[in-house]
């Protein structure tokens, strides 16, 4: 078990500031006053969500060979909600105060009797229905509504016959995908916690029933090599078994990943058996045969499915927060971001020591470019002096700083063609020929 450190006071403020001051994260729309539960990812932040995706993407498609990728359409025919029960029942409770009218999930307030923010009555509660309906198609009546999918799952499920007729996969299987959701949360709240618009990466796992427990198994300790992976702290990783009564209808057995976040202890990732729910109600709807056949036993089945469900927003969050130090290096506090090398927006930063020495310079832009062909999220740095700069790569996490000086240029003969590679970390610089430097960083950025 890591040790877990505390976090420092007005956590969320710092974070929120930190990100959008260096172009992590921006309130959605911002100049127009924002459109709640909506968040843009900045330069860095957009830098930061892809490699988390691909690393989830390698992970859990490519580098497996039970796995197979999708990427399904965000709209879908609405007979798809119908099926699943979310038309009719991906709802929320709710109730709207009597005097300031502000509507609350009743499930997430303590008095549910009193509005929190005025303390006037509640109304009475009722279920509010999540879904984002649209309407597609220049008719404007109920033949158009369609909804936004409120989770990738679904684009999985309806194409499981197209991926077994092209690619007969022997069982077990899977699909992935990631891509955007969007859920009418009540009170979306919590930075990029609870959106409006979000973005999964999912996977439907097909199994035997009779190999549902191991299977499950096995998704639960690949969760937490992930987590260990992009750097999220385990010690602030629970894992929670939800109840009988809790469970989504279609479950079986459920894990909760919850992270310790700021504002309390809630979910980060799900891991649910969802049976054969899912295809044995899309069979019966769209009349169409979702079962598999096993060629070897001549055996015929809809196959029951594990469905690891990762939440990307959510992950950006825990690995913000898990990043996310103060410390003193010298005599000064600093605050940064301690993200593991693979994760980092940017890997390495280049610098001339002075930037009004074009011999300095040009030798700076020339292992700049050598390095930039083979690690594309590098950043060019002259501005201030060095220990500006460090302070300033710390802040948005790049775990090295190249710096070329006179030592570089030949000023003390054994040193020609070296620089200096500085650690985030602990701020120790040490002297790496130019040959090796690529190599270096490469090795640490696995
Ligand atoms: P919650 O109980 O927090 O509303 P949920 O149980 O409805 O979440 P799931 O339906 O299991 O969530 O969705 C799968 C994953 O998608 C979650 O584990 C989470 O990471 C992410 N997720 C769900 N809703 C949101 C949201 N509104 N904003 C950001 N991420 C979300």
């Amino acid at each position: 078990m890591t040790e877990k450190k505390p976090y420092p006071a007005d956590m969320m403020e710092k974070l929120v500031s930190l990100a959008k001051r260096r172009g992590f994260i921006y309130q959605g729309s911002e100049i127009y006053g924002g459109l709640a539960g909506t968040y843009d990812y900045g330069p860095l932040g957009t830098a930061l969500k892809n490699n988390i995706k691909n690393i989830w993407w390698r992970m859990f498609v490519d580098g497996r060979d039970d796995m197979y990728g999708m990427d399904a359409s965000i709209l879908m025919n609405p007979r798809v909600w119908e099926t699943t029960g979310h038309v009719a029942g991906f709802a929320d409770p709710l109730s709207e105060c009597t005097k300031c009218k502000k509507r609350f999930r009743t499930d997430q307030i303590e008095d549910r009797t009193k509005c929190p923010e005025c303390g006037g009555a509640l109304g009475p509660e009722r279920q509010f229905n999540m879904m984002l309906k649209t309407q597609v198609g220049a008719m404007e009546d109920s033949s158009s509504i369609s909804y936004l999918r409120p989770e990738t799952a679904q684009g999985m499920f309806v194409n499981f016959k197209n991926v077994v007729d092209s690619f007969h996969p022997k069982m077990p299987f899977g699909l992935g995908q990631t891509g955007k959701a969007f859920r009418n949360e009540i009170t979306p709240r919590d930075f990029i916690f609870r959106l409006r618009e979000l973005e999964q990466m999912e996977v439907e796992y097909f199994v035997k029933e009779s190999d549902w427990q191991r299977a499950f198994e096995e998704w639960r300790v690949a969760m937490n090599t992930w987590i260990d992976t992009v750097g999220i702290d385990r010690a602030r990783t629970h894992e929670v078994e939800i109840g009988d009564g809790d469970r989504a209808h279609y479950s079986k057995r459920t894990i909760d990943f919850e992270f310790e976040y700021p504002f309390g202890q809630k979910e980060l990732y799900g891991l649910a058996y969802r049976t054969d729910f899912d295809l044995s109600r899309h069979s019966e709807a769209s009349k169409v045969d979702l079962s598999y056949r096993d060629e070897e036993v001549g055996e015929k089945f809809i196959p029951h499915c594990i469905e690891p469900s990762f939440g990307l927003d959510r992950t950006m969050l825990a690995v913000l927060l898990s990043a996310y130090t103060e410390d003193t290096m010298g005599d000064s506090p600093r605050e940064y971001l301690k993200f593991h090398p693979r994760v980092a927006p940017i890997k390495v930063a280049v610098s001339p020591l002075l930037k009004n020495k074009p011999e300095l310079v040009e030798k700076a832009r020339e292992v700049y470019d050598m390095l930039k062909k083979d690690i594309p999220q590098i950043m060019w740095d002259d501005n201030g002096n060095v220990g500006k700069r460090y302070r300033r790569q710390d802040e948005i996490g790049t775990p090295f700083c190249v710096t070329i000086d006179f030592d570089t240029l030949g000023e003390t003969p054994e040193h020609k063609d070296t620089v200096t590679v500085r650690d985030r970390d602990t701020g120790n610089q040490k002297r790496l020929s130019i040959g090796d430097l690529k190599n270096y960083i490469l090795e640490q950025i696995k």
